[in-house]
């Protein structure tokens, strides 16, 4: 099976008892579809199942880089949350990961994946002006930095905002990484992309979330 389910707030795997998916900490949830290995075929299973609901990537994908991760939050509502992870190298940072998590509101996999202590961003993003801006089709789409549990370390940069209606969130390693969101970083969705989608290389060094 190429996606596996499980808990999109913990690492914990879920069970099924009439159609209702529970963790055994956090009770019912709507499972996280998760790869166990990235690749072209799992992606085409991910998409499947996202239903249209959006899929971002950084696009075009830089030299060398590769999508490491994906999942899809979905049960009986359709799907609520998508995340990709893509990892390269920068010359300013060596080796960089950057975690992508669009969510319906109250879900937690963007909150989990960023280590932050709220579920939703909302409290942190009002009234001061963005951090960093990307682009998404024709739309510059501002976002704030979010602030991390203290467990979660220093090892990471959060920003997060709204796109589309949903929560965006994106979570870079290293922290100094966050200089790449300044050089007009792009996001697609690629739930509709069709053919491009064969070149992309899948696998690499395992995400960090
Ligand atoms: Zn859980």
């Amino acid at each position: 099976m190429p996606l596996r389910p499980l808990c999109p707030r913990c690492p914990s795997a879920v069970t099924e008892s009439g159609g209702i998916w529970a963790c055994s900490h956090h009770g019912t949830v709507p499972p996280l579809w998760r790869t166990s290995e990235s690749s072209y075929d799992a992606f085409g299973a991910h998409l499947g199942r996202a239903e249209g609901f959006p899929t971002y990537l950084p696009w075009p994908m830089r030299p060398a880089w590769r999508v490491t991760d994906f999942g899809v939050v979905t049960a009986d509502k359709g799907a609520q949350a998508t995340l990709t992870a893509v990892a390269g190298v920068t010359e300013h940072d060596g080796p960089v990961e950057v975690v992508v998590v669009s969510e319906e509101p109250g879900i937690g996999l963007g909150a989990r994946c960023a280590g932050t202590v709220h579920s939703d961003p909302g409290a942190e993003i009002a009234g001061s002006p963005p951090t960093v801006r990307v682009r998404i089709d024709s739309q510059s789409v501002p976002l704030w930095a979010i602030g991390t549990a203290e467990e979660a370390g220093v090892d990471r940069s959060v920003v997060a905002g709204e796109a589309g209606g949903r929560w965006l969130w994106l979570v870079i390693r290293p922290a100094s990484a966050i200089m790449l969101l300044r050089t007009d970083w792009r996001l697609a969705d690629v739930s509709g992309m069709g053919v491009p989608l064969l070149e992309l290389p899948f696998g690499g060094p395992p995400p960090s979330w």
